[in-house]
C-alpha cells in the first residue's frame, strides 16, 4: 500500500486499549491507514521523523465557543486586576476610534475588579461613545448612557425590566449599566447581528489560536440563536469558513434551541418541530456537523444567576433563578427530544440540574429512542444522588476544569465551604460509570486543552486554595477525556478520539511526555505540531519532513 503520510519514530499514545502505544503511524485519505506492523510493506509518498517526540490523539474541546472566541480577538481585553486598569484601557482603545464608534471589550470579573464597572465612569472613559463591556461568563455587560441611547433609550427612565434578566438600578431607578441574564437582549437588540464576513473571519482568527493549542475538533454550544450567537446564518459562517480554507479543526455546531420552530407536518396530523428541511442533530460530514440543540436553563455561580436548591452562602436572600418557567423549559426538552434531536441543556445549579434530569428521563419514557445521550452542560453543582442519576439516565455532564484555576476563588465564595464538595466534580462522574469529555467553556476562560488537564489533574485557584482535591482526575483519565471523552459526548467515537486504523489521522506532538511529566508542569508542556486529517495544519516547519 502506497500511504499518504508515515510518521515514524514517534511516542504514541493511542487512547486505543487493543494497542495503546505505538511508534509508527500511517495515514491514508485523511484516515489513519495503520500503525506499527499494519504498515509493514507500506511506501509513502511523505515521512515525517517525530525523533522520539510523544504524541496523543488530538484535543477534542466538548465546549467551546470558537466564533465567539474569534469576536473577542477583536475585542479590547479585559481580563484585568483592578476597575483603574479597566476604564484606562477602555480609554486607549476609544482614543483610536471615530467619536461615534462602539468601544467592545470583553473579559472582566467583578470577582477581582471588586465590583461592575459603571455606565457614567464608561462615559467618562469613553469620551462619550457608545460602550458595551461584557462578563467573562459571558451571561452579563456594562452598557454606557450612549449605548442605551443607541440601543433606544435616550430617556434612561424609560429603560424597562426584562424577564429572565436583570438591569441594575441605583436609588433613583436609573440603569448602573450592568444587565444581566436576558437583560443582555436590550444590548444585542443593536449590536448583533455583526456583519457576516467579520464573522467568517473571526473563525479563522480562533481557529490558528486552537490549532496552537492542540486542539483539532471543537463542539460549538449555540448557533443562530441565543444569548451565544449572532445571526440566522451562524451555520453558513462556518461552511463559508471551511470553503475558504479558514476552518481547519473540526466543528460540531449546537443550534440554539430558540432556533427550533413549528416546521409544519411530516404527516397528516402529525406536527414537525424542529429545523426546515427536518435539519437536526448527525446533519453534515467529519469537517462541519450538527450536534445536540443548546438549552438554557440559568445562569452562572460567579454571577450568582446559576438556580440553586439553598441560598448562595454570600448572598443569602438569593438561590439563583431559572432563565424561563420550568414548565416551559421541560416542553421544550422534551419536543427536541421527541423530533430526534440529541439535547445539551446548561445547567449549573442543583435547582436547575434536577429540572433538567426530570424532562430528559420523560422525554426518553414517552419518547423511547436507543442512546439519546442527552447533555449537562456545565453541571456545576450536583449531589451524590445527582451524579448517581445522571449515570443512570446515560446523560453526559460536560464540566470545565479550567474554571477552577481561573474563576474558582469566585465559586468557593458563591457556594461557601460545605458546598464546595458539590462543585465542578469529575472524579465522581468517572467513579459513577460516566464517560466524561474535556471542555473549557473558551472564551469565558484560556481555551489550550493542556491548561485545562492541568486543571483536572491539580484542582488548584488562581489564588492557590486546594479545590476539593478528591476530586482530582489521574493525567491518562483527564487526557482521556478531552480526546475520546469529548468525541463520545457528540456520538462520534467511531469517528476519533482514538489513533486506530480507520479513525481519523488527528494528533498532537507534544515536547514532553504528558504522561510522565510533573504534575504541577502539565500547564508548560508545549505543543510542536497539531496534525488534522493527517496534514501538519500547525507547526508543520519544526517537523522533520522528508
Ligand atoms: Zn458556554
Amino acid at each position: 500500500m502506497r500511504l499518504d503520510v508515515l510518521y515514524v519514530d514517534g511516542d504514541i499514545t493511542t487512547g486505543d486499549p487493543a494497542r495503546p502505544r505505538a511508534r509508527r503511524l500511517g495515514v491514508l485519505g485523511g484516515r489513519v491507514a495503520g500503525l506499527d506492523d499494519d504498515l509493514d510493506g507500506c511506501t509513502a509518498a511523505t515521512v515525517v521523523d517525530l525523533r522520539g517526540a510523544p504524541v496523543v490523539p488530538g484535543f477534542h474541546d466538548a465546549h467551546h465557543h470558537l466564533s465567539m472566541r474569534g469576536q473577542r480577538l477583536r475585542q479590547v481585553d479585559l481580563r484585568v486586576g483592578d476597575l483603574d486598569e479597566l476604564y484606562r484601557r477602555v480609554a486607549e482603545r476609544a482614543s483610536g476610534l471615530a467619536g461615534d464608534a462602539w468601544v467592545l471589550g470583553h473579559g472582566y470579573d467583578q470577582n477581582r475588579l471588586g465590583g461592575h464597572p459603571t455606565r457614567v465612569a464608561l462615559d467618562r472613559a469613553a469620551g462619550g461613545r457608545p460602550v458595551w463591556l461584557q462578563h467573562s461568563s459571558g451571561h452579563m455587560g456594562v452598557l454606557s448612557t450612549e449605548g442605551f441611547r443607541r440601543a433606544g433609550f435616550a430617556d434612561l427612565d424609560a429603560v424597562p425590566d426584562v424577564p429572565g434578566g436583570h438591569v441594575a438600578r441605583d436609588a433613583d431607578g436609573r440603569p448602573e449599566g450592568l444587565l444581566a441574564e436576558r437583560a443582555q437582549q436590550l444590548a444585542f437588540a443593536v449590536l448583533r447581528p455583526e456583519p457576516f464576513e467579520d464573522w467568517v473571519r473571526g473563525i479563522g482568527l480562533a481557529v490558528d489560536v486552537a490549532l496552537s493549542e492542540g486542539i483539532t475538533s471543537i463542539t460549538e454550544p449555540g448557533i443562530a440563536a441565543g444569548l451565544v450567537a449572532n445571526s440566522t446564518a451562524d451555520l453558513a459562517a462556518f461552511l463559508t469558513a471551511r470553503e475558504r480554507g479558514l476552518l481547519r479543526v473540526r466543528a460540531t455546531l449546537m443550534p440554539g434551541a430558540d432556533a427550533l420552530h413549528e416546521a409544519g407536518e411530516v404527516e397528516p396530523g402529525r406536527p414537525w418541530f424542529g429545523l426546515d428541511l427536518g435539519v437536526r442533530t448527525g446533519l453534515g460530514d467529519e469537517w462541519v456537523r450538527i450536534g445536540a440543540t443548546k438549552v438554557f436553563s440559568d445562569g452562572s455561580l460567579i454571577g450568582r444567576t446559576a438556580a440553586m436548591c439553598c441560598p448562595y452562602a454570600d448572598r443569602p436572600d438569593s438561590s439563583g433563578f431559572l432563565l424561563e418557567d420550568a414548565g416551559e423549559l421541560h416542553r421544550r426538552i422534551v419536543a427536541a427530544h421527541a423530533h430526534g434531536w440529541q439535547v445539551a441543556t446548561h445547567a449549573i445549579g442543583d435547582a436547575a440540574l434536577d429540572v433538567v434530569l426530570d424532562a430528559y428521563e420523560d422525554a426518553q419514557r414517552r419518547f423511547p429512542r436507543p442512546d439519546p445521550r442527552h447533555r449537562v452542560e456545565h453541571a456545576g453543582v450536583a449531589s451524590d444522588a445527582q451524579v448517581a442519576r445522571l449515570a443512570a439516565l446515560g446523560v453526559v455532564p460536560v464540566p470545565q476544569g479550567r474554571f477552577l484555576g481561573e474563576i474558582g476563588d469566585g465559586m468557593l465564595a458563591a457556594l461557601g465551604p460545605e458546598r464546595a464538595r458539590l462543585c465542578y466534580r469529575q472524579k465522581s462522574f468517572l467513579d459513577a460509570g460516566i464517560e466524561l469529555p474535556g471542555s473549557s467553556d473558551c472564551p469565558v476562560v484560556e481555551g489550550a486543552p493542556l491548561l485545562g488537564i492541568h486543571d483536572l489533574v491539580n484542582r488548584r485557584t488562581a489564588a492557590g486554595v486546594p479545590f476539593t482535591p478528591e476530586e482530582s482526575l489521574t493525567v491518562a483519565q483527564a487526557l482521556r477525556a478531552y480526546t475520546y471523552g469529548s468525541a463520545y459526548a457528540d456520538h462520534a467515537e467511531h469517528e476519533k478520539g482514538r489513533l486506530a486504523r480507520g479513525l481519523l489521522a488527528d494528533l498532537v506532538v507534544l515536547g514532553e511526555d504528558l504522561l510522565a511529566v510533573d504534575p504541577a508542569a502539565i500547564d508548560r508542556v508545549p505543543v510542536v505540531a497539531t496534525v488534522v486529517g493527517g496534514v501538519p495544519e500547525h507547526g508543520a516547519d519544526d517537523l522533520a519532513v522528508s
